[in-house]
């Protein structure tokens, strides 16, 4: 789950890292209101989406007087903000974050990400933070440091410390950003995130230290015991296929080919979705129906895949262990008829009930395609949408 940068700002602000002051706004009276309440001389007008790449993409903007704050708003409010994390229809800006503008003197970066292979925190700092922090990682590696955290230590303050003076940050100002580092650390460690990111980090003017934008993503299977996390989810940032595929309980992602696949666990579907590949075909989607799925379930995982205008055909692969092949298929049928199938619906069933299944398919008098082999069912759905 991903959250705002002005919830992120709040988290930080709770574990003790620095933050400007600012305040989110809804509409135009609102952040003109925050404007007056936080005072000058100088304001920063943020725009609130769950994707980064805001300065560039015209979603920060510096402002002089509180008229200023209210003509920005009003052009920022509403807007399709276009960056490169969002894809180019972009995304649509319902928030604000009203902020006193910073006295920059060096924007630095630092990030948090669990590293599987060893086990640990990666924590990671350069010199070069700001908006083109992909470049400095993409073309000079060297000037991305990185500690690994002992989870069971956590981040200690010779580790802390040393990084900050790998990234050249004044002598003066070191114990600071490494109290930052450490409150970011906690944050990241209690809140079950997957990701922490401020960029950027600033050294001020008179040698303060303060993070300028606040990134989160947190861990949906640890969320359980995190409600003030979930309360800050923000619906109006998300998928609404995957949104939907939530309420049943289906683990849905929307991709960009045009053959829909419905597929029961997650480890057959990918191994579909990657043989579709092999044939030279594209998967629209990915969706694991999970091992119990009644009708109801597999009629609403139809309706989810076939709103994708791009589905051209479906593959269903369904492998009948504890899900009976001949609950699929009714579900098939009824899904089926519900939505008036307009695409060549390809079906692959193995396993208990096998026959029942494949029979109840046959007398439905529905153009079901029906296949033996997973080779057979991905060469039949890519010869469907050639
Ligand atoms: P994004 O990463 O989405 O582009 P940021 O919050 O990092 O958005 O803002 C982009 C840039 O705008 C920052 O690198 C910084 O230079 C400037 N900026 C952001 N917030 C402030 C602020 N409160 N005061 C002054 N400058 C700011
Ligand atoms: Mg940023």
């Amino acid at each position: 789950m991903k959250i705002h940068e002005y919830q992120g700002k709040q988290i930080l602000r709770e574990f003790g890292v620095p933050v400007p002051r600012g305040i989110p706004a809804f509409t135009v009276d609102e952040a003109v209101h925050a404007a007056e309440q936080l005072g000058g001389p100088v304001w920063v007008v943020k725009a609130q989406i769950h994707a980064g790449g805001r300065g560039k993409g015209g979603g920060v903007k510096l402002a002089r007087s509180v008229d200023e704050v209210r003509q920005i708003a009003g052009q920022m409010l509403g807007m399709q903000l276009i960056t490169h994390q969002t894809g180019p229809e972009g995304q649509t800006v319902r928030r604000l974050l009203i902020e006193e503008g910073a006295d920059i003197r060096h924007e630095y970066y630092a990030g948090l990400v669990i590293d599987r292979a060893s086990q640990k925190v990666a924590l990671m700092a350069s010199s070069e933070g700001g908006m083109d922090i992909e470049e400095v990682a993409a073309h000079t590696p060297e000037k991305l440091h990185k500690v690994w955290v002992d989870p069971l230590v956590g981040l200690e303050d010779v580790d802390a410390l040393s990084l900050c003076e790998k990234i050249g940050l004044p002598v003066a100002s070191r114990a600071e950003a490494a109290r930052a580092l450490q409150s970011l650390y906690k944050a990241f460690w209690e809140k079950d995130a997957s990701l922490a990111e401020i960029n950027p980090l600033i050294l001020q003017g008179d040698g303060g230290i303060k993070a300028l934008d606040a990134k989160f993503n947190f861990d949906d299977n640890a969320l359980f015991r995190h409600p003030e996390l979930v309360a800050m989810r923000d619906l109006d940032e998300e998928d609404p296929a995957e949104i939907e595929a939530s309420k049943y309980d289906l683990s849905y992602i929307q991709l960009d080919g045009n053959i829909a696949c419905l597929v029961n666990g997650a480890g057959l579907a990918m191994a579909t979705m990657d043989t579709i590949k092999l044939f030279g075909g594209d998967p629209a989607n990915f969706l694991d129906v999970g091992g119990g799925a009644t009708a109801e379930k597999v009629t609403a995982a139809f309706k989810i895949m076939l709103h994708n205008p791009q589905v051209k055909a479906i593959l269903v692969n369904i492998f009948g262990g504890i899900m009976r092949c001949d609950v699929i298929a009714e579900g098939l049928i009824a899904a089926s008829r519900a939505v008036g199938l307009k695409v060549p619906l390809v079906v692959r069933m193995k396993g208990t009930n096998e026959d029942l299944g494949k029979s109840m398919l046959a007398e439905s008098g529905l153009p079901i395609i029906s296949a033996e082999t997973l080779a057979d069912a991905a060469r039949q759905v890519v010869a469907a949408v050639a």
